[in-house]
């Protein structure tokens, strides 16, 4: 069998041969669609095809899973490029199907394909070459490196899983301008994460609206990283982040994380290490009535408890939070259930937002707004407890030996520089100020991880000393 035969692409400028495709397209006009998706894709980014198994660098099979002699076909297909070429890709309908047992029924008959997708995932294929067969830098043609341009600093990285929101807040307008929750594809977002660690991230910050309703859009798909069947479901997710994140010896942080019952399951991940033990959870309030009237999700959730059985689970474990004070209606005594939360709750990282209209919230009609020296003063007092339970929280971490991020040293830290532990997220947390390293040859670089013995505390920040 030949590979389909396509037109070869121009060498590159820079000289480096563009590793050459085989593909097969099988199946129906829909099957087509992908093939074509795949292969102007391929062609968009130099690689070239070949017109044999043999004379490829790697072959695609995009297969067919209808009838029983498609499914024959689509397996020998694979088998034959398998033995000419040994390095094969499955995608399309049959790559979707189990096999008794419930076992992929690609990856039963050929255990050694590279990567098995289903239909309409240009996207994973395009991972799995780019991991297989990477193609070469080319400087002339490729302007934009291969994990995309980034506007935080090099060893750390955001990485958004999904866009919009299902809840409806009535403080905030973001599902009016983006929408209900779209989640993207896991394969999509996975490879996106293995691109940044590859091009050297150290530490990725999980983002979106809602992080924990990660999948619900899609009825928890099952979509497929490194030809396995993965669920876009927030629990899998972390557990590939932590997987991927471990081999490269870097961070894994959760933002914008509600406190559901299934988020119970991410705690022993953290654990033993794999996430970090950091949960970001925007509760705003505390007192039942406040998060009705707010509409904010899980507003039926025992915060306290769960708090502490996380805790329990994750001793280690720091939260970070925000809320609002004086949202229209707070009664003084539902403040005060705020205050005496954040007491109990020992949130170590909180932030506070006197309650301001936003055009189009549908909070600007409720009754009792306040007036803006109440919101104020109410923020004020807020602030003024949580700085008290994140200062002791801060002071019995004199004397631990921490590991920090290093985000500035200049002179090779010789005279100190700043860095974060797992507790300080970027730009909203506070800092581990380093001061000079113990040992004159001791070194800090920027991106790398240290490690600090943590000598006392400056404002929201410790300081340490590089050991
Ligand atoms: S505040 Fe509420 S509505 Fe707005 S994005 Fe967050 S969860 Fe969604």
């Amino acid at each position: 069998m030949t590979a389909d035969t396509l037109a070869p692409v121009a060498p590159s400028t820079s000289g480096a041969t563009a590793p050459k495709i085989g593909f097969v397209s099988l199946g129906c006009p829909k099957a087509l669609t992908d093939s074509e998706l795949i292969l102007t894709q391929l062609r968009a980014e130099g690689y070239a095809t070949s017109k044999t198994f043999a004379g490829a660098d790697l072959v695609i099979v995009n297969t067919c899973g209808f009838i029983d002699d498609a499914v024959k076909e689509s397996l020998d297909t694979i088998g034959e490029a398998l033995a000419e070429n040994g390095k094969v890709i499955v995608t399309g309908c049959l790559g979707a199907k189990g096999g008794d047992g419930g076992d992929n029924l690609v990856r039963k008959m050929h255990p050694s394909v590279l990567a098995v997708t289903g239909p309409h995932a240009a996207n994973e294929v395009m991972d799995a070459v780019h991991r297989h067969s990477p193609k070469p830098h080319d400087p002339f043609v490729d302007l934009v490196p291969s994990q995309g341009v980034k506007l935080t600093p090099r060893h750390y990285a955001y990485l958004k899983i999904s866009e919009g929101c299902n809840h409806r807040c009535s403080f905030c307008i973001i599902p009016s301008l983006r929408g209900d929750l779209v989640s993207r594809p896991i394969g999509d977002v996975l490879g996106e994460a293995q691109r940044l660690f590859d091009a050297g991230v150290k530490e990725l910050l999980v983002i979106s609206q809602d992080t924990s309703a990660y999948g619900v859009d899609v009825k928890f798909r099952t979509g497929f990283w490194d030809g396995r069947p993965v669920k876009t479901h927030m629990t899998e997710l972390c557990e590939k982040l932590a997987e991927i994140a471990a081999k490269h010896g870097a961070w894994v942080r959760l933002h914008y994380v509600y406190p559901y019952p299934h988020v119970d399951a991410i705690l022993p991940l953290m654990a033993s290490g794999g996430i970090l033990p950091y949960l970001d959870v925007p509760f705003q309030h505390s007192h039942p009535d406040m998060l009705k009237r707010m509409k904010r999700p899980a507003n039926g959730e025992k915060n306290l408890e769960r708090l502490q059985r996380w805790r329990a689970a994750c001793p280690e474990l720091v939260i970070r939070s925000t809320f609002i004070a004086g949202f229209p209606g707070e009664t003084e005594a539902e403040f005060e259930h705020l205050l005496d939360f954040m007491r109990e709750a020992q949130i170590d990282r909180a932030g506070c937002f006197a309650y301001s209209a936003v055009d189009g919230a549908t909070a600007n009609d409720l009754p009792g707004m306040l007036p803006i020296e109440l919101r104020e003063e109410r923020r004020a007092r807020f602030m003024a407890v949580a700085e008290a339970v994140s200062a002791a929280k801060l002071q019995r971490r004199v004397g631990a030996t921490m590991q920090v991020l290093v985000d500035a040293a200049p002179a090779l830290g010789r005279q100190g520089g700043v860095g974060r532990s797992y507790a300080d997220a970027p730009e909203i947390d506070g800092r581990v100020q380093l001061l000079p390293p113990e040992k004159a040859s001791k070194t800090l670089k920027v991106g790398e991880f240290a490690r600090a013995r943590i000598v006392g505390t400056r404002g929201h920040d410790l300081v340490g000393v590089p050991v």
